[in-house]
């Protein structure tokens, strides 16, 4: 007799429903917060040169030690502070296998980045979903008590955070970090469009990690390139998980490329800063709900129609953005990422008429 070869799976991952982020074909891409803008001139041809001159028979540096390098560079810390790997989930779920595991458990604020949550439980972490207040701001007294029940082995920050665009203050980053009895990781994806940094915390004898991502900034999400900056002595433990050759030459090669690029990246960050304004101002003329952001996207509700149909007609106009309105607390939201000037004109423009429509 056979069995569906899904009873083979283990019980806890064969009740999970995985991450999905639908794409549809569309003119205006405004859904996975990614860099609107292509790698700035010049990068391709740096990359194309490296391709040239790889040893493509050999393994690449093991430790990826220029790249980390160049990236602690930029950060003013030394490449023993730094792991690079495939993309910040891979950074993530190396936290999870290091910290993390069967009978430990993770704590996160929700709403938050659902993959915090998904990769702790692939890796066998029990996950103990806190709560945000009302405008999605966290309590330190709610952190109190939330970290007193579940005593987490690692604690999930997200400044700014994905999907509502909220920084964390610095004094709620240092309250969690002291009171935390495990790691404390500040997922800083989208860390450079914000007005300050947790990686000015990052001490040798404090319990905290900041991860970091090529794929909004560095305009590299093809890549797959994450970081983690923390204390030596916990990157050198997280470095014990992490597969042999996991970052191929190839990749630390584009890591340490794009980072020549400084200039041309802050100049977008400035670009993106002043259109999210832009947005931002929009939305107070009309007739939606909207938060804060410290990001590349924003959280946003209309309020005369529902966020289901606002999506899908805004899909009849050729522009997509992330439908959270089914999310938990997220009832009728929609997230924007910030695009080119072109494309947010087309988003207003689209959103203008389908609200306009509701209350003519
Ligand atoms: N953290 C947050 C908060 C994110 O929004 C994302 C991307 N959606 C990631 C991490 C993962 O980024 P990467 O492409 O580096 O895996």
């Amino acid at each position: 007799m056979t069995r569906p070869l899904r009873d083979l799976v283990r019980p806890d991952l064969r009740v999970l429903a995985g991450y999905h982020s639908p794409q549809v074909e569309v003119d205006v891409r405004l859904n996975t917060n990614e860099s609107p803008l292509p790698p700035p001139e010049g990068f391709a041809d740096d990359v194309a040169k490296a391709v040239t001159g790889l040893e493509w028979h050999r393994y690449p540096d093991r430790s990826a030690w220029a790249l980390r390098a160049a990236i602690g560079e930029l950060h003013g810390v030394g490449p023993e502070q730094v792991l690079a790997a495939n993309g910040s989930n891979e950074v993530l779920q190396i936290i999870c296998l290091t910290c993390g595991g069967a009978g430990r458990r993770v704590l996160t604020f929700e709403p938050t980045f659902a993959m915090h949550g998904q990769i702790a439980r692939t890796t066998q972490c029990t996950v103990v979903e806190g709560e945000r207040s009302e405008d999605f701001t966290l309590d330190p007294a709610e952190v109190d008590r939330l970290v007193l029940e579940a005593d987490p082995a690692i604690t999930f920050l997200c400044s700014p955070n994905n999907p509502t665009g909220l920084i964390e203050p610095r004094s709620l980053v240092e309250h969690v970090v002291a009171a935390a009895p495990g790691v404390v990781v500040v997922d800083e994806a989208y860390g450079q469009f914000a007005s300050w940094s947790a990686l000015d915390l990052v001490e040798p004898d404090a319990a905290l990690l900041v991860t970091r991502t090529y794929s909004k900034t560095w305009a590299m999400a093809a890549a797959r390139l994450g970081y983690v900056v923390g204390p030596a002595e916990l990157i050198a433990e997280l470095h014990k998980v992490v597969l042999p050759y996991h970052l191929d030459s190839l990749k630390q090669a584009a890591g340490m490329a794009a980072l020549r690029y400084r200039a041309e990246m802050d100049e977008r960050i400035a670009l993106l800063v002043e259109e999210r304004g832009r947005i931002a101002a929009a939305f107070s003329e009309m007739d939606v709900d909207h938060w804060p952001s410290d990001a590349n996207f924003l959280l946003f509700r209309p309020r005369p129609i529902d966020g289901d149909a606002v999506w899908q007609a805004l899909v009849d106009r050729s522009v997509l953005v992330r439908n959270t309105a089914s999310w938990p607390r997220l009832a009728g939201c929609l997230r924007v990422t910030v695009g080119t000037p072109a494309e947010n004109g087309r988003f207003l423009a689209a959103l203008t008429e389908i609200l306009g429509g509701a209350s003519a």
